[in-house]
Order: C-alpha cells, then structure tokens, then sequence
C-alpha cells in the first residue's frame, strides 16, 4: 500500500517540476515588454511613435513604429477613448494607430498570470485527494476482509451435477435424498411437525467425492449453492473469520432455500483448546458464530450446511450437538465395484478402445480415491494424446496406474552400471521374498526405472479388496520390507542408502504392531501411546505417553525382536534361493521392468 503511494507521490513530483521547467523557460524566451506610465504612452501618441494599441480589460499593449512593445494599465472604469481625450490627445494622432479592444481581457493571459499559482494549487488537490482515495482503497479493502468469499454456483441445464454423476456411495446418496426432499418440499415435512435439519457433516478421505456429492445434493434440488473453505475463514487478522461467517449466511438466507458447503471444516472446528499457534482465538470465534449462525436460524428458512471433513475425530463436539451437524454421512474409499463404476462416469466422455475392461483397471487400483481414478483417466487420455493416438487404450491406462501411485517415471534420471545392479539385486529381493511367501500380495511389477523418490520399485497388489489383517500378514509384509535391504547385504556385503525408507516403513509397521493392534505377546492386547491433537504447521508433534518407562523398554525390544525375526526370513529365502534372485535380477537388468507374467514365468511352475 505505501509502496502505490510513494510512486504515486514520485510521479506528481516529476509532473509539477516539468511544468515548472517550461514555465521558467517560457517567461525566460518571451522577450519581456517594458511596461510604461499613462502619460508617456500619450506622450509618444503625440510623436507618432505608436502603431497599435490592444486594450485587453485596463491592460494595454502598446506596439511601437518600431517593433518595440511596451505595455501599460489604465483605471478599468474609465474606456481609453475618454482617457486620452482627457489627456488632450489630438483626434489626428490616433488616425494612424490601430486601436483594439479585447473585451474582457485574453484568456491566455489570464492563464500566463494565474495558472503559475494555480498549478501547484491543484497538484496539492489532486495528491490529497488521491491519496484520500488510497487509504479509502485501504479502508474498503479492509472491510471487505469481513466478506465471505463463498462463491455462489446456481446449476443449469446440461452442466448440473446431478446424483447419476456420483458413482458408487450409495448408503451416502441414500441419505442425501432425504436432504433433496427438505429442501425440494419442505412443507411435507413441517407439517408434520418435523424439523428440518440443518447441517450434514461429510466425512471420508480426500477425494471421495464430498464437495461432488453436495453439489450433487443442490442439483438434484435445484438450489443455489454457496461453497468456501474452512482455511479462508481462518485470517490474519481477528474477527474477520466470524464476519465472514455471518455475511456468509446472510447471503444465504436471501436466497434460501439453498446450501451452504463448508469445505475443510477441521480447519475452524478442531476441538477448542487444542493446538498451538496465534489463530486459535480466531478459529474459536469463527466455529462460535458458525454455531451461533446454525442455532439462530429459524426453522422456516430452508438454509442447509454441508460440511466436510477428512478428520472428524478432531472437530469440535459442539458441532456435533443435535440441531447442529446431527447428520453424518460416511464416505469410505471404493471398493472394486465402485471403482470400476466410478471409472465408467468419467470415461463416458472419453473415447477408450472398446477393448478396455474397467473391470480390470479397477482390480489393479485398490485404495484409490475417486479422484485419483479420475486423475488416472486423465493422464492415461495425456499419454495417449502424446502417443498421437486417436483412442486410449488399456496398455496407456495400466501405465498411468504407477504414476498417479508413485509419481511420473524418471527416465532421465539414469543410474550408472554398479548403481543399476544394486538396485536390481534391492528390487528381485523384495520380489523374491514377495513370491515365497504365502500370505503376502501376488507382485504385479518389477522396475528399475526410477519414479518419484524411489530408485525402483516392486508393486503388490491384493487379489481382491481387504479390510482386515491378520499377524501373518504383517509379519510378512515385514520381511518383503527387509529384502531389499538383506539382498544388498548379502550380495554386496554392504549397504546403500536406496533402503532407508524400506526400513522407515518396516519400523513403523513393527511399531503399530505393537503398540495399535497389540498383536505381540510380550505386550499383549492394550494400545500404548495417546494420540493427542496437537497440531503445528499441518503436523501431529506430540504422543502423549501413556506407559511407564519400563513398558517403553519392552516396546522397544519387542520392535526390534520383529524386525530381527523378518530380516532372518528374508534373509533365508535369499540365501537358499540365490540362483533364483539372480535369474530375476539379469532379467530386470535386461528389460527394467517385468510385469507380472514375465516375473511369474521365471519361476518353475508351482503355487500361488
Ligand atoms: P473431496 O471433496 O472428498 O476431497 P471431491 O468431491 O472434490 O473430493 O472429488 C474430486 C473429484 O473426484 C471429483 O470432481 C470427481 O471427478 C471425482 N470423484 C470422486 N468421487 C467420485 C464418485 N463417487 N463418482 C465420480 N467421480 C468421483
Ligand atoms: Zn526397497
């Protein structure tokens, strides 16, 4: 803001010293003309030295035979004509001297005269008033702060989302359709002596579709839409979060009936007294006037809050009071048949081969989110568009599977020749102790080609869509973990640091076997550690301990016997099925990458 009222300052400065250069330089080349008394003016009409007179107002110019000019003044009450007849001047003199009369005076003179006290006068005007002008923007700008920013979305026609957009999430619309109902007739209900609610808290992951299923809501209803996020109520400055919420649903109410979504609501309904840093007095004024807001409004204003949130274990329990957020819909990330109808809403408007079976994208993408399978669709229509293909096909669709998981391939990022073996020998023993291993997930893909962060990577994929886990399995997964780590060892002697994040992974698997789903018999069945909220720049920085000393000793030990016990596993496989590693191995460093039926042929046929 002062930076704009500086340069405005500089630039007014530089005007006002131009003028006045060429005002200087004006008067200083206009040859200056002698100004003379009444009397010698007639004095020289009497010798005939004076060709022209311009009366301008009492001002006179006088132009001598000569060239010369002179000027005079005369009372302006009195014309000239009198004046030189009172001075005796004889009529035959003025014959041959042309007499003019200006009436009024010259503007231009007018101009030369006054503008030199003008202009700084009206330079001093127009700064102040610009600089009025500045600190009103300042002003208004300010008070806009206490604004919403919600933007308003009034569906139409083709474009309205409607519930056929959202695949899957069925019990979520079900519910939802009872909102629709509220809103679409609300006298149904209110007759009836029922209330209408007034908020439903969205919760699932990122990317399951909340803020698609609100809109969907206000589609199927045909309602305005008003959407903001939790983040911009939360402001610098104190008191703006709660303005906001109050002109929020202001708005709203004028164009009921409608809904309000509050995207990230976590941001201002964490739990009171929890957290750290300067905004936590104004998140607790925005959270109380969004209560307030929602306990005020009169049940005959048809205004519903949607909200949504991927922590609802953080927010605040008065949100979740009865009259308030009382409704709560669940979203959990798709299973194979949602994913697979998810897939088919978003390549409705793609031209895929019709070869491609959705069915099989989505068994190889357990854990995605509809966004992500929405991404995945996206990036498979890009790599086909670079391939100058008119069709996506599956092969592009596959490929765009581990980029949306891991991140773009780095081709670029060559490894040299020992680097290339190292991570073909970290790869085939994570693969190797994959394949031996009777609980673990089949592998779908060997690569040394480096993504993401990752020097290579071995993708497992369940056979179908798992929700629970037994011991086996982890302890397992432990040793898959560790082989990448044991094979260099074994191999090379020593160690790189490609295994550091295996082995970050592996620690913190053995540590929530031990302390979250008490599966160590050292332990036993009980959870050690109270996750307590405290939250500092997006990050949890405390557990709370909730053991003594001596328990910690024990989780520590019980960690490290885990890890030991799957390393030995790894370990034994490698040993015993060397000549087998090194098979996978040649061949990855032949072709880099192996999918699963090329990695499953270089084993003798058997299991799995
Ligand atoms: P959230 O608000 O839960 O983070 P979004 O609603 O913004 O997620 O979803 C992001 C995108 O993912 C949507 O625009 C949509 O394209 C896609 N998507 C998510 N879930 C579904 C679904 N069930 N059906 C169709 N598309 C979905
Ligand atoms: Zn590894």
């Amino acid at each position: 803001m002062s930076k704009t009222i500086l340069k405005n300052f500089l630039v007014f400065l530089i005007i006002f010293l131009v003028i006045a250069v060429l005002f200087s330089t004006y008067y200083v080349t206009a040859e200056k003309p002698t100004t003379i008394g009444l009397e010698k003016v007639v004095q020289q009409l009497n010798n005939g030295e004076i060709s022209q007179i311009i009366v301008k107002g009492d001002q006179l110019e006088i132009t001598q035979t000569n060239g010369k000019k002179e000027v005079s003044s005369k009372e302006s009450t009195e014309s000239l004509s009198t004046l030189l007849k009172n001075f005796g001047v004889e009529a035959n003199k003025l014959q041959n001297v042309n007499i003019e009369i200006q009436s009024g005076g010259d503007w231009s003179f007018w101009l030369t005269t006054i503008l030199p006290f003008l202009i700084p006068f009206i330079l001093i005007v127009l700064f102040v008033y610009f600089m009025m002008r500045q600190l009103q923007g300042a002003n208004t700008k300010a008070l806009s702060f206490g604004q919403s920013q919600a933007r308003e979305i009034q569906q139409k026609g083709k474009a309205k989302i409607t519930f056929k957009d959202v695949a899957g999430c069925k019990e979520a619309k079900e519910e939802l359709t009872e909102i629709v109902e509220f809103l679409k007739n609300p006298r149904k209900f209110t007759q009836l002596g029922a209330k209408i609610p007034k908020g439903v808290l969205l919760m699932g992951a990122p990317g399951t579709g909340k803020t698609l299923l609100a809109k969907a809501v206000a589609g199927e209803a045909d309602v305005p839409f008003f959407s903001i996020s939790g983040s911009e109520f939360v402001e610098m400055f104190v008191g703006v979060g709660a303005s906001r919420v109050r002109d929020l649903f202001k708005r709203a109410k004028k164009s009921a009936p409608c809904i309000i979504f509050i995207d990230e609501i976590d941001a201002v309904g964490r739990q009171r007294g929890a957290g750290l840093g300067g905004s936590h007095d104004e998140r607790e004024q925005t959270l109380n006037q969004i209560l307030v807001e929602m306990d005020g409004m009169e049940t005959k204003i048809n205004v519903i809050v949607m909200a949504a949130t991927n922590r609802p274990d953080v927010l605040d329990p008065a949100l979740l009071r009865p009259g308030r957020f009382d409704r709560r819909v669940i979203l959990d990330l798709p299973d194979i048949n949602d994913r697979e109808a998810i897939l088919k809403v978003h390549a409705e408007n793609k031209p895929i081969s019709r070869e491609t079976d959705l069915r099989r994208i989505a068994e190889r993408t357990p854990g995605f989110s509809g966004a992500d399978l929405a991404n995945l669709l996206n990036e498979a229509a890009i790599l086909s568009a670079r391939r100058n293909k008119k069709i996506i096909e599956q092969a592009e669709i596959f490929e765009s599977v581990e980029k949306v998981m891991l991140g773009p391939e780095r081709k670029s990022h060559i490894l040299n020749e020992a680097e290339k073996k190292i991570t073909a020998f970290h790869e085939a023993g994570h693969a190797l102790v994959a394949h031996e291993l009777p609980h673990v997930d089949r592998v779908q893909k060997v690569s040394i080609i480096s993504r993401g962060q990752a020097a290579g990577y071995t993708l497992k994929l369940p056979i179908e869509d798992r929700h629970l886990h037994s011991r086996s399995e982890f302890i397992e997964e432990l040793s898959v973990l560790l082989a990448g780590f044991v094979a260099e060892k074994e191999i090379f002697g020593e160690v790189t640091t490609g295994a550091s994040s295996d082995l970050r992974t592996a620690t913190e698997l053995a540590k929530s076997i031990v302390t979250e789903y008490g599966m160590d018999e050292n332990i036993g069945p009980r959870t050690l550690g109270e996750r307590e909220e405290l939250i500092f720049l997006g990050k949890e920085i405390h557990e709370q301990r909730d053991y003594s000393e001596k328990t910690a000793e024990r989780i520590d030990q019980s960690i490290s016997a885990l890890i030991s016990s799957a390393q030995l596993t790894a370990k034994n496989i490698i040993i015993k099925d060397r000549k087998q590693l090194e098979k996978i191995v040649n061949e990855l460093i032949k072709k880099e990458t192996l999918e699963k039926e090329e990695f499953e042929a270089l084993f003798p046929k058997t299991k799995k």
